[in-house]
């Protein structure tokens, strides 16, 4: 789409185990995307890598992504990081509301909209917000309503001049580190009701500029043929992204 970059994250998770395969990691993707690549790239490593892996990133265009934030500036909240925290390492963007956050560590539609504007009131922090259904749900018939309910609390309060800074990432649960991806028509069918809830909300000028990820079990093979959709603008790849070669090989197929 024309106006919408593609965009391609990698969600390291928890991984790699050592700092030392982190950089190295983070140096085969450096070198392994094009200077000229049409798609945007970033990583997204553990907090505690990100300051090393910054150094790594210097002078290459790849962005630098954290994978939670705390929403306060500073204070009594141990174990937190806050936005301006990550800001002055180097990073570029955080994910929000990650399905694995809202159900092991109980993250709601709430907290993850305060962590948003955590993010976007410090300038240069853009959010990867995540949404997505489970298993029960989209058997129950109720996806497009359950992601339209995170779209409403996790969004709330987003002005339409803000709105652009925003990338979202539709992510069914039951796809997520399964090695079951939705298919093209599955993905494209909500990201299609995202973009129309956005439209409806911001206006259809600035839905047709915000960059909607899909995420779930994304791999070199299946790649091509989710972003081929026209309102699949990227892919938000979690186990695909431990592996140079495939994490490459999913760029390639987003430019
Ligand atoms: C994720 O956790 O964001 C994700 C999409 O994981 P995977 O690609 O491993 O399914």
């Amino acid at each position: 789409h024309p106006s919408r970059p593609s965009f391609i994250a990698g969600n390291w998770k928890m991984n790699p185990a050592t700092l030392e395969e982190a950089v190295t990691l983070a140096q085969q993707v450096r070198d392994g995307v094009r200077l000229d690549s049409p798609a945007r790239v970033a990583i997204c490593p553990p907090s505690i890598y990100l300051e090393r892996l910054d150094r790594v990133l210097e002078n290459s265009p790849i962005g630098l992504g954290a994978q939670n934030l705390y929403p306060e500036p500073k204070g009594a909240y141990t174990g937190e990081v806050s936005a301006a925290m990550l800001n002055a390492i180097g990073c570029t963007h955080v994910i929000l509301g990650h399905s694995e956050r809202r159900t092991l560590l109980g993250e709601t539609d709430a907290f993850i909209n305060r962590k948003l504007h955590a993010a976007l009131a410090n300038q240069a922090l853009l959010p990867i917000v995540c949404v997505g259904e489970t298993l029960d749900q989209r058997d129950a018939g109720q996806t497009l309503e359950v992601v339209k309910g995170q779209l409403e609390g996790s969004l709330a309060g987003l002005e339409a001049d803000q709105a652009p800074q925003v990338t979202l990432a539709y992510e069914p649960v039951w796809a997520i580190g399964t090695g079951r991806t939705a298919t093209p028509e599955q993905a494209q069918e909500v990201h299609a009701m995202i973009r129309d809830w956005l439209a409806q909300r911001f206006g259809a000028a600035i839905a047709a500029r915000i960059v909607i990820q899909y995420g779930g079990s994304v791999k070199p093979d299946n790649a091509r043929d989710l972003l081929a959709q026209p309102d699949i603008d990227g892919a938000l790849v979690g186990g695909a992204s431990l592996v140079a070669e495939d994490f490459l090989k999913i760029v390639e197929a987003a430019e």
